[in-house]
């Protein structure tokens, strides 16, 4: 049996700008006909931009069934980042990309009484779709720079914090200070990598959470800091799922594989 993942030729159909850093992306086209959404309202695809090999990761913010949206963060430089705000004949708009097969990780214990989301905005997709899916008492905490008030949905408990500066993030220091709810619930956080191993650390030192009740995961790694090698997260995610490894484990691993 062939343990090839799948993939999906996309069209950008559409780009708009959301804010200063975010640029939503609209896909759609004949090559998605068959994609199928896991469900999980973390989940994420690889996505290979026309003319590289290399893909980056970004979180499936919607698929009705014909259009798939991403919203990208636009920083400094990088690949997608520099590919995404391309203007005239170099527009993203009508080209064909490729993605990979979609995965999530967000897995909310069915007794949880109530959740707590952490992440900048790399993070915001997941966290609005995770809102939308959950019908717990939810807070969230949200590290943007930019004002996009009505991008999570109306109602939502939520803590608007600024970035220190540009590509750095002060979130470990932020769930340090948490006040928990009691009883047990579940806590999701994605990010900056260094201060999600930070986080790891508090959860599992200072807290004592048995590694089912968080999901923290390193979606991006500070210029500042020695660069990841380019891992895929696609063989590392199946083989730690056929080994029954947890998906904080899963996700330790992988920080493990991107050290450079
Ligand atoms: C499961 C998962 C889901 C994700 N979902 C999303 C999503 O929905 N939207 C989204 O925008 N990103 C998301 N990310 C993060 C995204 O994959 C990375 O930020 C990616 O590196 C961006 O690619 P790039 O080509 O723009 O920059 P790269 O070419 O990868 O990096 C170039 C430089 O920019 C720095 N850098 C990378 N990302 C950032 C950043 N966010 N802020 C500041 N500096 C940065 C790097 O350290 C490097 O020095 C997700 C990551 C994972 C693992």
């Amino acid at each position: 049996m062939s343990t090839r993942a799948r993939q999906y030729d996309a069209e950008v159909l559409r780009r708009e700008r959301l804010s200063e850093h975010l640029v939503r992306l609209v896909l759609g086209g004949a090559g998605l006909t068959s994609f199928v959404s896991t469900g999980v309202p973390d989940e994420w695809v690889g996505l290979v931009v026309p003319g590289q090999f290399q893909s980056r990761y970004y979180t499936v913010r919607s698929w009705d069934g014909s259009e798939l949206v991403l919203d990208v963060v636009v920083h400094e430089d990088g690949l997608v980042t520099e590919w995404a705000q391309l203007e005239g004949a170099g527009s993203c708009v009508g080209q064909t990309v490729t993605l990979t097969e979609p995965k999530g990780s967000f897995a909310m214990p069915a007794g949880a009484a109530w959740l707590l989301l952490v992440g900048d905005l790399t993070a915001l997709p997941a966290m609005a779709r995770i809102c939308r899916s959950v019908d717990v008492p939810t807070q969230v905490w949200a590290e943007v720079p930019d004002d996009l008030p009505d991008y999570l949905p109306s109602g939502t408990a939520v803590t608007w914090l600024v970035p220190p500066g540009p590509g750095q993030s002060r979130l470990a220091e932020v769930v340090e200070q948490i006040d928990w709810p009691a009883g047990d619930g579940y806590f999701w956080m994605a990010g900056e990598s260094a201060q999600m191993r930070a986080i790891r650390k508090h959860l599992m030192r200072e807290r004592h959470l048995p590694s089912s009740a968080y999901d923290v995961m390193g979606y991006w790694r500070g210029a500042t800091q020695r660069q990841p090698r380019a891992v895929d997260p696609g063989p590392i995610w199946r083989a730690g799922k056929a080994a029954g490894r947890s998906d904080e484990q899963i996700w330790a691993d992988y920080d493990e594989a991107s050290k450079a």
